[in-house]
């Protein structure tokens, strides 16, 4: 699963958007193991252990004046691994060890509520990711809530999100999740071919979308979001038309549609470089963007607007507090194995094993393993960067909040994009072309300061 702003991923290698960035777009037309989808900046790659203290004195200290705080949990658990899926997440792990992990989740928050720059803060959101939040049990649910509350009272939250597989859903159980207050419920659909999903090693099939559908309608969550994946092994135009139009017709409030990609990690990825498997039936990035663009427009038609270069939206004032957050630098505590957090310009990334993790927690540490203390450049960068998959930029917002002009300061990467097509630009907005939109993750790289291209991305 994941959401726009996925805080959580596993161990990708490399990514070939460090590279030149002009030649790289213009080569890319394949899906070539390596792909990624850019989440933060600087690159993981650039996290290590000596910035580790400086996660800590943030947590030590008070926070940084207005700014909002969310806490992102990671239930890194599934049914079976999907084999494009980069992750971390466990399929093995018993009810027992499920328990033994939630423990660890709640004691990592406890632990948390008493720090200086997290204490008596009122919680902006709540983000449930994984992995699949859905596969814990009701039982599981509702004592792991009941202790996080007591921990941190999230009643004002604007946002309590929530993923869901669909075949983990029962009717139960989705009134559990109803009841400690989810706002937005997210459903990785990805696709409705039976032979496609089970292609490519998703747990779930359409009837099981089916039958959870009434469930989902009768409970009334302020939003539902449905997730699609364009360009999965064995797509064809036939059958995504065939997805897009049934995804309409489950009406959802929000439709994410991402472009399948293939970093390192995947089991994809993996038989491919081991020379394991035959090419695989994978769109190019060409026709990938022209899925994504023809779903767009069905959406368009069917009366949804643009929220995101992903996201398009039924309901013109819904609102996306987790994302916007991460994209605006406010603070975000990431629980859980491998999870990542943004503290007072801090990004820092916790333990990414089950053990090591556990073991932390058990010594009453809090997990955190590799850190990067950000200048205010590169805080500058990467709210450019992230905001600009919103699909326009706000030149005033960057004048008020960092009293740079970003024209000016991006004036190359800016000047380049609209002569490739890809953007507009005045001195009170950037607006990416829909060509643009299509591929922004492939065009941030030009805006990257010169010691993080060519770049590992993890
Ligand atoms: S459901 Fe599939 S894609 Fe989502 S986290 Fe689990 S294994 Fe990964």
């Amino acid at each position: 699963m994941r959401d726009e702003a996925t805080p959580n991923i596993s161990t990708q290698r490399s990514s070939p958007l460090g590279s030149d960035p002009a030649t790289t777009r213009a080569d890319r037309t394949q899906t070539e193991v390596g792909s990624v989808f850019v989440s933060n900046y600087p690159a993981y790659s650039f996290w290590g252990e000596e910035d580790v203290p400086r996660a800590h004195r943030a947590l030590a200290d008070p926070p940084r004046p207005d700014t909002k705080l969310g806490l992102y949990l990671h239930i890194p658990f599934c049914r079976k691994r999907c084999k494009f899926c980069y992750f971390r997440v466990y399929t093995d792990k018993n009810s027992q060890q499920i328990q033994t992990y939630l423990d660890a989740l709640a004691r990592e928050v406890e632990h948390y509520a008493q720090q200086p720059a997290v204490k008596d803060r009122p919680l902006h959101f709540i983000y449930f990711g994984g992995g699949t939040p859905s596969y814990i049990s009701s039982r599981h649910l509702r004592s792991l809530v009941q202790r996080l509350k007591d921990a941190i009272p999230w009643d004002q939250a604007d946002e309590i999100a929530f993923e869901c597989e669909p075949g983990t859903l029962t009717q139960a159980k989705l009134e559990a999740i109803r009841d400690i207050g989810v706002t937005r419920l997210s459903l990785g659909i990805e696709n409705l071919n039976d032979e496609i999903l089970r292609h490519n090693g998703r747990a779930h099939v359409s009837k099981e979308i089916y039958q959870v559908m009434p469930w989902v309608n009768a409970l009334d969550f302020a939003q539902v979001n449905v997730d699609l994946i364009a360009g999965m092994v064995g797509e064809t135009w036939p059958r995504w038309r065939q997805t897009v139009q049934k995804t309409i017709e489950l009406d959802p409030d929000s439709v994410t549609v991402y472009q399948m990609e293939l970093p390192y990690n995947t089991l994809y990825s993996k038989d491919l470089l081991a020379g394991d498997s035959e090419p695989l039936a994978l769109a190019d990035w060409k026709t990938k963007r022209a899925y994504h663009a023809y779903a767009f427009e069905q959406l368009a038609t069917a009366g949804y607007v643009r929220s995101s270069a992903y996201t398009m939206k039924k309901t013109p004032d819904a609102r996306f507090a987790y994302r916007d957050a991460v994209w605006t630098g406010q603070d975000m505590i990431g629980t859980g194995v491998a999870s990542f957090s943004h503290l007072s310009g801090i990004h820092y990334q916790n333990a990414p094993h089950w053990d090591n993790y556990l073991a932390t927690i058990d010594r009453n540490d809090l997990p955190i393993h590799r850190a990067f203390a950000t200048n205010r450049e590169e805080q500058l960068t990467r709210e450019v960067i992230l905001q600009l998959k919103l699909g326009a930029l706000d030149t005033a917002y960057f004048r008020a909040k960092f009293k740079v002009d970003i024209v000016a300061h991006f004036a190359a990467a800016l000047s380049g994009l609209r002569d490739e097509g890809m953007l507009h630009f005045d001195a009170d907005s950037v607006s990416l072309t829909n060509e643009g939109l299509l591929r922004v993750d492939q065009l941030l790289p030009d805006f990257y300061q010169t010691q993080y291209r060519n770049a590992r991305y993890t």
